[in-house]
């Protein structure tokens, strides 16, 4: 049983044996090609890993949080990237939280040992974007069925899941009724959708993602597919950002070490003007300063985890978490290119490939802006800005 403040020094070296399978000429063909890792998604999936979050009695191992936290830093400490994959740990705590319990039993133990896969999370549309309150997918009550029209953008993972967590407008947007309101959220099985009313269109990205759009043509999804109650589904979305935040926090936090460690051996091994680059305080700085705020950043993550697991519902501390992680991911990279000189451009050093998909998380999977829009507002009690 694990305590608080634990290290899990085990989950770290088991992850890191895992991950030394797959190095980096594995993350670098893939790039190439823009493939999915489907050998490292299985090998995770098999040794239980991506079933970390799912409790006992539904086949997962039931393990906290800041577990969770450490298997997906550790991929990413490795050099590899779990974005092929993380959305299956948190997508399900919807699942898990506002299914039935004949929903649950149905599809968590299946997720747990890999027979399904729900790694798609259909939010973001082109129109909307940020906005989520104003998509317009819609969602209409027929019978037994829900039938579907609409776009989604950015549904990562859709051609590599069985399901996908969809939110959907069921109730029209009328006056005095509050954006959020009136949105659902359903499982959709793609399995059966794919051709009958569901098409997914390749998105092209600077880094190996395996996003598309999807396109909602009468798709019909059975009524028993809702989670939880009609109209609530942006509540039930919003139950799971914490989560969500801190395991992407963690994964910066990765990415920042991976950066860090190799900045500082290379700067070590390289020699020009006959000592060690390392040894020029232009070159050491930057790695100090960038190893500073991983640490800060960490104890945020930790803060973050700390309150979570303890009943907490820490929107600032998981939102603060994530920015400030993904800028220390940020700068690290940056750092690692200058540090390599012209090889932090060259393929082979991974490093390049590093700082594009660490780029993302200034973005996605919410906006450092937003963020910022949200201490403002929520924390400092300034006026709302949009
Ligand atoms: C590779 C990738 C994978 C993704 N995977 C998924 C997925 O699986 N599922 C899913 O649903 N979505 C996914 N997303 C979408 C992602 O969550 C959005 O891209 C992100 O939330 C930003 O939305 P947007 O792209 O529409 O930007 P916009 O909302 O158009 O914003 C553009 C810019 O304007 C800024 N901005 C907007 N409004 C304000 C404001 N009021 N104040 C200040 N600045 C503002 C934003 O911060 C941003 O920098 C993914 C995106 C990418 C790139």
């Amino acid at each position: 049983m694990y305590q608080p403040g634990e290290t899990y020094d085990d989950i770290r070296e088991a992850v890191g044996k895992l991950c030394a399978e797959f190095p980096g000429s594995y993350w670098r063909a893939l790039d190439r090609e823009m493939t999915y890792p489907a050998a490292f998604v299985q090998a995770l999936t098999e040794a239980g890993w991506l079933g970390a979050l799912i409790p006992e009695n539904f086949g997962g191992s039931g393990l906290p949080l800041s577990a969770a936290a450490v298997i997906l830093e550790e991929i990413h400490r490795s050099g590899g990237n779990a974005g092929a994959c993380h959305a299956q740990m948190y997508t399900m705590g919807t699942l898990l939280r506002h299914g039935s319990e004949a929903q649950k039993t149905q599809y968590l133990p299946k997720i747990a040992d890999g027979t399904l896969r729900l790694q798609a999370f259909g939010v973001t549309e082109p129109s909307s974007g940020t906005d989520t309150g104003a998509l317009r997918t819609t969602a209409k009550r027929d019978g037994s069925n829900y039938v579907i029209n609409g776009q989604k953008i950015w549904t990562s993972r859709a051609e590599h899941s069985d399901l996908m967590l969809l939110l959907a407008r069921t109730t029209p947007l009328e006056e005095g009724m509050k954006k959020t309101q009136g949105l659902s959220v359903l499982l959709v099985d793609m399995r059966e959708a794919l051709g009958n009313g569901l098409t997914l269109q390749p998105i092209r990205t600077m880094m190996n993602h395996a996003t598309t759009e999807v396109f909602f043509d009468n798709l019909r999804v059975p009524a028993e597919n809702l989670i939880g109650e009609e109209g609530k589904g942006f509540r039930y979305i919003l139950s799971g950002m914490n989560a969500e935040r801190i395991l992407i926090a963690s994964e910066c936090i990765g990415d920042a070490k991976w950066f860090i460690e190799h900045s500082v051996a290379y700067a070590k091994d390289r020699q020009v003007f006959d000592r060690p680059i390392g040894q020029n305080q232009g070159i050491q700085f930057p790695i100090a300063k960038a190893y500073a705020n991983m640490r800060a950043a960490e104890l945020m993550v930790k803060e973050a985890l700390a309150l979570y697991e303890n009943g907490g519902n820490p929107g600032a501390e998981a939102n603060m978490a994530k920015m400030l992680a993904a800028d220390a991911s940020n700068e690290a990279a940056n750092v690692a290119v200058q540090t390599h000189g012209g090889f932090g451009f060259a393929e082979e050093y991974d490093v390049e490939r590093k700082f594009r998909e660490t780029r993302l998380y200034q973005v996605a999977p919410i906006s450092t802006n937003l963020i910022l829009s949200y201490l403002a507002e929520h924390v400092l009690d300034l006026p709302r800005s949009y």
